[in-house]
């Protein structure tokens, strides 16, 4: 399952979709490339078509993704940020920034924290209430 870590295109990233977040569905069919060469992706499920950009998580990051998102599974399973920072060697405005990028890529990261981290829906709304965010209304 960590080997489908924030891999583009293997789940829909729509939030009203019914496929939405569940990985390996095979409702997400690859679509042709976009003007400026972007591999295009297409739900088969909600028919709706996204691009590689809006399913790349954390873009351009130099923390591997890995280690942000067991950081935020651990915030959205209690933990305080002074001992992620301290058991993780991760400063805590770097942890806070973890944060602030994650809820740019909210759906995203709500789907593979459902998925492959198995924490539950009210424990992501603790963990967006560090960043003002309020979770779409979902099931789960
Ligand atoms: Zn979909």
């Amino acid at each position: 399952m960590m080997s489908q870590l924030g891999t583009v295109g293997t789940f829909c990233p729509y939030a009203d979709c019914p496929d939405y977040g569940q990985v390996g569905q095979g409702n997400v069919i690859h679509y042709g490339k976009s003007k400026q060469g972007q591999q295009r992706f297409h739900c088969k499920t909600c028919r709706k078509t996204f691009n590689e950009r809006k399913g790349t998580l954390f873009y351009k990051r130099k923390t591997p993704v890995k280690d942000m998102l067991e950081c935020l599974a651990l915030l959205a399973e209690g933990s305080r940020i002074s001992s992620i920072s301290r058991a993780k060697g991760i400063k805590e405005d770097t942890i806070l920034s973890f944060l602030r990028e994650a809820a740019q890529h909210a759906q995203q990261v709500e789907a593979i924290l459902l998925n492959d981290y198995r924490i539950g829906g009210s424990q992501i709304d603790g963990l967006w209430t560090y960043v003002g965010r309020k979770r779409e209304k979902k099931s789960g």
